[in-house]
């Protein structure tokens, strides 16, 4: 069934933004009483009847709502976006598809890229969702330097930074506990400046490795937030059996 987005239906907009509305009318040719689903990238579905349809404007009434199962963890990854956009938009539509509550992008003394519209992203994100069945968006939160303390890290997290030295870190795998929230801090294509280690350091994050090989930024970030989410399916496999 066609799905489209529209985050303000809690509110009472029942009517889909310019953009799905050409997409229902004109792509897809959908016609009143079709069915759709409207999700509004918080968790819920909305089963939808459509009623009047337009290029513009498609008004839509709402049979029955549903909420997506929330995992009984959180995970917010900090990331350095890539100096190639294409690699963090790759990385964002793949996060969106796995599940993670929030991208939050920081600026590393070593960066190669120090400015992100989120407006591309937010694109990526919204189709990765539709076409993955989900219905929550990770937020995605614009660019801040790492240490100059803008940035919104949920209270009592457990907080990793993914970091290569001659010091052999412990896997993710290893020291991550489960049901709890997570924040994994990731660096650019020039990893993290000793300034930034001592930093992580004093702000308790511990330091994991994500493997004995070099991944790039973006496979970094995917490889972390899905080693999360494995830590914690063994452990419900685990305790079902
Ligand atoms: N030249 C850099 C490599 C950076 S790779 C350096 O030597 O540090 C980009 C980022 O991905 C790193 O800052 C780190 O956060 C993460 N990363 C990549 N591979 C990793 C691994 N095997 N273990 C831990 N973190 C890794």
């Amino acid at each position: 069934m066609a799905t489209f987005y529209q985050p303000d239906i809690a509110d009472g907009a029942n009517f889909l933004g310019e953009e799905e509305s050409r997409h229902c009318a004109k792509v897809l040719r959908l016609r009143p009483n079709d069915t759709i689903t409207v999700v509004d990238g918080k968790g819920t579905y909305y089963q939808s009847v459509i009623q009047e349809t337009s290029p513009k404007r498609c008004t839509f009434s709402i049979v029955r709502q549903q909420h997506q199962a929330a995992f009984p963890y959180s995970i917010h990854l900090l990331i350095a976006p890539t100096k190639n956009l294409d690699r963090t938009e790759w990385m964002v539509e793949k996060l969106t598809e796995i599940g993670v509550d929030s991208i939050q992008f920081v600026e590393c003394d070593y960066s190669e890229r120090r400015v992100l519209k989120l407006e591309r992203l937010q694109r990526k994100a919204v189709s990765a969702m539709k076409q993955s069945g989900r219905a929550l968006l990770p937020a995605l939160v614009e660019i801040h330097p790492l240490t100059s303390g803008q940035l919104q890290l949920p209270a009592d997290s457990s907080k990793f930074i993914a970091h290569i030295d001659e010091n052999h870190h412990q896997p993710l795998s290893k020291l991550a506990t489960t049901h709890t929230s997570y924040v994994l801090l990731v660096g650019p294509e020039g990893g993290f400046s000793p300034r930034e280690i001592t930093w992580a350091t004093e702000q308790n994050f511990q330091m994991v490795s994500l493997g004995q090989y070099r991944l790039r930024t973006e496979t970094a970030g995917l490889v972390g937030c899905q080693t999360l989410h494995t830590v914690n399916q063994l452990y419900s496999l685990g305790n079902s059996s």
